[in-house]
């Protein structure tokens, strides 16, 4: 089949030179220029013709044309009409409002354009036979060829770049004769698929079930000429939009946090619907660093590499965080607006927090596995009931890791259930307070999700062994900080104003 015969049959059914590009099987910047590429796909161009259906408008080519007639297999689709619509739609949406570089459309396409697009293919085997295949498609789909022609025009209208994580653009779409159409679809599928119809009551007739089912290898020309035309019927009316609906991009803020406060849950402590403690570390974070971020700081959830008691401070170089802020209205953070957000929670006297930066979603990975490998510092103050003497602190100095069993202690039981967990201690070095001789101060590395309290004391005999058993006398905790987190993201970054 030569091209020339493709696109003289094509055109003889009304298709636009935009649709006749996608039968050539054009890719990506063959559609720029159309009638360069036809003429180099040994197509001729007439240029005195009326085009049937739009093209995409050239710079000296001004739309004045006095008739145009919806192409029959796009519907209009990639008409400079549908463009303009397309773009006035955005543009009269809350688009103003997203602060966003990047965009993607995701327009949701009436099923008439399926069976168009069906309806060619079969004329097309009729007219050139063989040389037509029956499970390939014979065009480029409307789908990917929204992607080639579509977003590179609305993206370059808008000043935006596409990316599929960016501002979505939900764009939903119809066709007056849809409903018609697919009433048909219905009486057709009996008759196409009479077994799989008689298994099931109600088939769900979908966008899917048509990719799938509906193709010349599978479906016979016969049964579907007796529901639609071959090749399919000019149209008047092009498709129309529905709605135009935006969605702001999922952003992720990360950072660490040091806890300054031994008073400060992690996030809001609410028992049987009253708040224990007024204030969190989530709550902090998330109404100084939301706002820039979205309108609605319910729907931000906030992560972090572990977490530490209330009365456990986390100290050092602090714990990494993560922000995930759904439909996010900006996406971008500039290191001047990073150090007011940093300086804003310092305020706090509570929490700090510093490395503040958007990060892509696929790091997230890093906060939310491998928690189990991670080795974790501490700092314990621990006192005994006497003095600390020679032998006891030679007790506490065990540079090489060893293992523990811990039972889930019973503070947690409530939300915890019971288990008895091997966890792996990796050194204890401990020396005596310098204002206290029955103060001990205890640095510990641990497996992550080692109880450290339980390790010192022991919650009678549940921890085995535990300092009071190595020691074998009782040893209490005071205090708790965490002074190193074994996870090196997100990257340091440097917000602070430089100092010249
Ligand atoms: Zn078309």
């Amino acid at each position: 089949m030569k091209n020339q015969d493709l696109v003289d049959y094509l055109r003889s059914c009304g298709v636009c030179e935009i649709c006749q590009l996608r039968y050539l099987k054009a890719r990506g910047s063959e559609y720029k220029d159309i009638r360069e590429t036809l003429r180099r796909l040994d197509v001729k161009v007439n240029e005195n013709e009326e085009n049937v259906g739009d093209t995409v408008s050239t710079e000296d080519q001004p739309t004045k044309k006095a008739r145009v007639s919806t192409c029959s297999t796009c519907l209009g689709l990639f008409s400079e009409d549908f463009q303009r619509d397309l773009l006035q739609g955005i543009l009269a949406s809350d688009f103003a409002k997203y602060d966003c570089q990047k965009i993607v459309l995701a327009i949701s396409l009436p099923m008439i354009l399926q069976l168009r697009q069906l309806a060619m293919w079969f004329a097309l085997q009729k007219r050139f036979g063989a040389s037509v295949d029956g499970i390939n498609p014979p065009d480029v789909p409307i789908k990917e060829a929204v992607k080639l022609i579509l977003h590179p025009i609305i993206c370059d209208k808008l000043d935006k770049e596409y990316d599929a994580n960016g501002l979505m653009i939900n764009i939903d779409v119809t066709h007056s004769l849809e409903a018609g159409e697919v009433e048909k679809l219905v009486s057709l599928n009996r008759e196409a698929f009479p077994a799989k119809a008689a298994h099931q009551k109600r088939i769900e007739i979908s966008r899917g079930l048509l990719e799938k089912q509906y193709q010349p290898a599978k479906v016979k020309a016969e049964t579907f000429e007796k529901y639609y035309q071959i090749p399919c019927a000019s149209v008047e009316e092009p498709l129309k939009l529905v709605s135009i609906d935006l969605q702001g991009p999922l952003v992720c803020v990360a950072g660490r946090y040091r806890k300054l406060s031994r008073e400060l849950s992690h996030t809001p402590w609410i028992l049987n619907g009253q708040r224990l403690m007024e204030d969190s570390i989530e709550e902090i974070i998330i109404r100084n660093v939301g706002p820039h971020f979205a309108e609605k700081l319910e729907k931000i959830n906030f992560m972090s590499s572990g977490r530490e008691d209330v009365d456990v401070r986390c100290l050092g170089k602090g714990r990494p965080f993560v922000l995930e802020i759904p439909n996010a209205i900006r996406s971008s953070l500039t290191t001047e607006q990073a150090y007011e957000m940093e300086q804003a929670v310092d305020k706090s006297g509570k929490v700090s927090i510093l490395n503040l930066q958007v990060v892509a979603r696929e790091e997230l990975t890093h906060i939310k596995t491998g928690e189990e490998q991670k080795k974790k510092f501490y700092r314990a103050l621990c006192a005994l009931k006497e003095p600390v003497t020679v032998d006891i602190l030679q007790k506490l100095q065990i540079p090489e890791s060893f293992d523990i069993q811990q039972k889930t202690p019973i503070r947690v039981l409530h939300r915890r259930p019971l288990h008895t967990r091997p966890r792996t201690i990796y050194s204890v070095k401990a020396k005596v307070h310098r204002g206290n001789p029955q103060a001990l101060i205890i640095d510990i590395v641990t497996q992550a999700g080692t109880y450290i309290k339980e390790l010192v004391h022991g919650e009678f005999g549940r921890t085995t062994p535990s300092f009071a058993s190595i020691i074998g006398q009782p040893i209490d905790i005071q205090a708790l900080d965490v002074v190193g987190i074994d996870l090196d993201w997100p990257p340091k970054v440097n917000n602070a104003p430089s100092v010249e």
